[in-house]
C-alpha cells in the first residue's frame, strides 16, 4: 500500500511543490489548506483536498485518524509585516494552529496507532536576525526580530518538547529565501516576484539604499526535495532545539543588485534599476550554512540562481500573458 503524506499549506507556493514531489515519489497525498493565500489552481491533480483551518478540530481529527506516515507542515501566515501589525492573528495560525497539529500527531500514536513524523517549515531568514554574522549555522543564537520569527521559534521549542516527552519524530527545516514558480510577492523572497512583474509591466526594478543587502536565495524545487528527504530519511531520535533542525539554503549571499543582474540575465530582458532611500530596520545580511543537511539528509541545492530565475520568470511571463489574453512576452530563456 502507498505511504501516506499530509501536506498542510499544499495550495500555497512551497507546499504545492512538496505535494507534487511526494505524489511523483508514489505517496498518497492529502492536503489541508484554508486558501487564505493559497490558490486552487496550485493543487496537484491526484491529491485529496480538505479546505480546513489548521487550528480547527476537523484538521486535528484528520491528522489523528488519517494514518499518515508523514505530515509536511507548511501552512502559515507568511507575511512578516502582517505579523508586526497583528501579532495575535499571526500567533493564532503560526503557533496555535501548529500546536493543534502536533497534539493531534501525538494523539495518533496512542493505543495501537502510530504517530506520523512531522516536518515543519521554519525560517532561517527570520530566526537568527542581525545578531550573528552570516552565514549562520543551526546552533547560532536566535534573535527573531518579528512576531513571525518568534512564532516559528516557539513551534521549534514545542517540537523539541514533543520529541522528548512523547517520542514524536519532528524535523524543522529552516528555509532561506525561497523563490520559484507560484511564489507570492509577500513571502520572504517576495522581491523575485516583484522584480519579475516589474519587468513584465515594462517598469524599472527598485532597489533600496545601496542595494548591497544580501539574502540566500534557494529554488523551490530544491526546497521540496529537502522536505522529501526530511520526511523519509532514517534519523536518530533526538529531542533538543537545533538537534533536528536543518538550514535549507545555498550558503551563498546574493545582494539585491546581484539578484537584479541575474534576473536580467535569466529573463533575457534588459531592464532599468531605480534607487530609493534605504528602508529603516531592514535586515542587512543573511545566509545559511547548509553542511548539516548535506551530511544527515544527503541534500544539497542543485539549481543555480540564473537557471532558477529563468524558470521563475517564465512562469510569471505565462501568467502575465494569460491575464493579458496573449502569448508570453518575448525574451524568456533568451540567454539559455
Ligand atoms: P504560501 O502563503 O504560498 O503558503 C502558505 C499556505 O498556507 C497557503 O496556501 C495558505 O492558504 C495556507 N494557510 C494559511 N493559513 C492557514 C490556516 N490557518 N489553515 C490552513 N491553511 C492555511 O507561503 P509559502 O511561501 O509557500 O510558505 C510555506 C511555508 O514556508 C510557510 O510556513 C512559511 O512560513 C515557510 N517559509 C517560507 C519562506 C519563503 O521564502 N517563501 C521562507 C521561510 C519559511
Amino acid at each position: 500500500m502507498a505511504k501516506r503524506a499530509l501536506v498542510t499549506g499544499g495550495a500555497g507556493f512551497i507546499g504545492s511543490h512538496v505535494a507534487d514531489l511526494f505524489l511523483a515519489e508514489g505517496f498518497a497525498v492529502t492536503i489541508i489548506d484554508n486558501l487564505a493565500s493559497g490558490r486552487r489552481e496550485n493543487l496537484p491533480a491526484g491529491a485529496e483536498f480538505h479546505e480546513l483551518d489548521i487550528a480547527s478540530a476537523d484538521a486535528a481529527a484528520l491528522v489523528r485518524d488519517g494514518g499518515f506516515d508523514v505530515v509536511l507542515h507548511l501552512a502559515a501566515q507568511i507575511d512578516v509585516r502582517k505579523s508586526v501589525t497583528d501579532p495575535m492573528f499571526d500567533a493564532r495560525t503560526n503557533v496555535v494552529g501548529s500546536l493543534n497539529l502536533l497534539e493531534a500527531a501525538r494523539a495518533a500514536g496512542q493505543g495501537s496507532g502510530r504517530s506520523p513524523r512531522v516536518v515543519f517549515a521554519s525560517t532561517g531568514g527570520a530566526l537568527y536576525g542581525d545578531f550573528v554574522t552570516p552565514p549562520a549555522v543551526e546552533t547560532y543564537a536566535k534573535d527573531p526580530e518579528s512576531p513571525y520569527g518568534i512564532a516559528k521559534l516557539s513551534v521549534e521549542y514545542y517540537m523539541a518538547y514533543y520529541a522528548r516527552q512523547h517520542g514524536l519524530e519532528c524535523v524543522a527545516l529552516r528555509f532561506a529565501n525561497v523563490y520559484g514558480p507560484r511564489q507570492d510577492p509577500h513571502g520572504e523572497a517576495g522581491v523575485v516576484a516583484i522584480f519579475c512583474n516589474r519587468i513584465l509591466d515594462g517598469r524599472p526594478m527598485t532597489t533600496f539604499g545601496t542595494g548591497e543587502q544580501t539574502r540566500d536565495y534557494v529554488f523551490v524545487k530544491d526546497v521540496a526535495r529537502a522536505n522529501f528527504l526530511a520526511g523519509t530519511a532514517e534519523l536518530p531520535p533526538v529531542g533538543m532545539l537545533d538537534a533536528r533542525a536543518f538550514n535549507v539554503g545555498t550558503g551563498i549571499e546574493t545582494s539585491v543588485n546581484a539578484l537584479a543582474a541575474a534576473l536580467i540575465e535569466g529573463a533575457g530582458r534588459d531592464t532599468p534599476i531605480e534607487r530609493a532611500p534605504a528602508r529603516p530596520g531592514e535586515l542587512q545580511r543573511s545566509a545559511l550554512v547548509i553542511d548539516k543537511a548535506a551530511e544527515q539528509l544527503g541534500w544539497r541545492p542543485q539549481v543555480g540562481l540564473v537557471d532558477g530565475l529563468r524558470e521563475t520568470f517564465a512562469f510569471f511571463a505565462e501568467r502575465h500573458a494569460r491575464a493579458c489574453g496573449g502569448s508570453p512576452t518575448g525574451g524568456v530563456g533568451a540567454s539559455a
